[in-house]
């Protein structure tokens, strides 16, 4: 095992061993903390849920994430945040940072929450999201880390008791071994970590590059693009060719969709051209009537034959109808225990492949399945693979987040497990 992650959430966890797998190492994704040792791969990520919970919890769960990685031998870790830096003054990205340097006895790393491919470039210091300052984008209004302030030296300086500084982009432009350099300096005038520009993947290489050995590495997923490269060029990775390659399943497909986004109500819609799906109607669902059983019924009448669909997915409209009349919450809840069941239902029927639109839906259907972890398989689309589930059945699962995926991504990720 080479580099051990700790992901603050789950589809950022996907995100980042998706980018690791890129690079040719072979990623398995836990859910929590393991209690078992970890199956072979050359990274470990483990997602947490850790984002905006209390900032002791958060250092609680990232040292026990941290212990569990050591003991399995990895050497390099890897605190993953969102590229948007989702954070309060309170934190949790500082106080996390200066947990996990105590415990691993180190007295500097870097944060970079760069994206470029995203849209999220940092320049003097300053995050930007496309053409806007983080602080003018739609994060200054985010409901739990509304982010004001676009200076990630300020914001972090408020959550750390390091001091941080600044590796000013001219550094990074003159490649690694000046990238070090600056580092060196920056310790020498105290700081403890450096919030490091980038504004394009070749900037991600050099970061990458001048990080190889660095015992922690603090960054978005994208500072993943040029980790790999160091395992590489030391001889550790030398299946990177098959790092994507998961074993073959057989087996019926279904899906469960419970994202209301504008890309999965597309995918939704057209899926229905051509094939089978079943509407989970939510006041229905709610009055007790047996949706549940109704859409069992028609599942096994027809996924022996064909992949299924079903969805609660619908439109802005209707989402707003039905969130006056139950409530947001309890709305969202029973529609995601109704899709997890309908996932559990597949499986006991036979399914083997199962696609799942929707972040928090897909945490209930992991959890209804009593998945662990995961292997990291190919790519269908920027940010999500296919995973292959361990333990007994393997399913090939893809978890596929709101907004994320073409318009026919439902049929051409099961295609690529023909
Ligand atoms: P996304 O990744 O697009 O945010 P999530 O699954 O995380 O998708 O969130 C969608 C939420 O909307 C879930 O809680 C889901 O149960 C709920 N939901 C799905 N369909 C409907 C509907 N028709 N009316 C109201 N809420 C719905």
């Amino acid at each position: 095992m080479l580099l051990g992650c700790i992901a603050d959430d789950f589809t950022g966890a996907t995100d980042l061993a998706n980018m690791l797998v890129g690079g040719g190492m072979r990623c398995i994704q836990t859910i929590g903390v393991p209690r078992e040792p970890a199956p072979d791969a050359d990274a470990v990520v483990v997602a947490l849920k850790s984002r905006t919970i209390a900032p002791q919890d958060a250092v609680e769960q990232s040292l026990a994430a941290l212990a569990w990685l050591k003991a399995n031998g990895c050497r390099q870790f890897y605190f993953k945040y969102c590229s948007t830096f989702d954070s309060t003054p309170k934190g949790n990205i500082g106080p996390v940072i200066d947990a996990l340097m105590q415990a691993l006895g180190t007295s500097f790393t870097i944060a970079c929450p760069a994206f470029p491919e995203a849209g999220r470039t940092i320049f003097r210091g300053y995050l930007y999201v496309g053409d806007m300052l983080l602080s003018e984008s739609g994060m200054k209004d985010h409901p739990l880390t509304p982010m004001k302030d676009a200076n990630l030296v300020r914001v972090l300086q408020a959550q750390t008791r390091q001091k941080v500084g600044l590796a000013r982009f001219d550094s990074v432009a003159r490649g690694a071994a000046a990238l070090r350099e600056r580092f060196a300096a920056l310790q020498q005038d105290g700081c403890g970590i450096a919030v490091v520009d980038a504004v394009s993947n070749s900037d991600l290489d050099t970061i990458g590059a001048a990080c190889a050995g660095m015992p922690l590495v603090t960054a978005g997923s994208g500072v993943a693009l040029g980790l790999p490269a160091n395992f590489r060029k030391a001889g550790q990775l030398a299946h990177a060719g098959e790092a994507a390659r998961l074993p073959r399943i057989d087996g019926y497909a279904g899906i469960v969709s419970g994202s209301c986004s504008v890309a999965t109500n597309a995918q939704v819609a057209e899926w229905k051209k051509t094939r089978p799906a079943f509407r989970i109607d939510a006041r229905k669902l709610a009055a007790g009537e047996a949706q549940v059983q109704a859409a069992l019924d028609w599942t096994r009448a027809r996924i022996a034959r064909e992949p299924v669909l079903v969805y609660a997915t619908s439109p802005p409209e209707q989402v707003k109808a039905v969130q006056a009349e139950l409530g947001a919450e309890h709305a969202g809840r029973i529609i995601e225990q109704a899709l997890a069941a309908l996932a559990q239902g597949m499986v006991e029927l036979g399914a083997r492949k199962l696609i799942v639109a929707g972040g928090e839906t897909a945490g209930a259907v992991v959890n209804r399945l009593g998945i662990k972890a995961l292997r990291i398989g190919p790519q269908i689309d920027p940010g999500v693979p296919w995973t292959l589930s361990a333990g007994e059945p393997a399913i090939a699962l893809a978890l596929k987040s709101g907004n994320f995926g073409e318009t026919d991504f439902f049929a051409r990720a099961l295609e690529m497990l023909t």
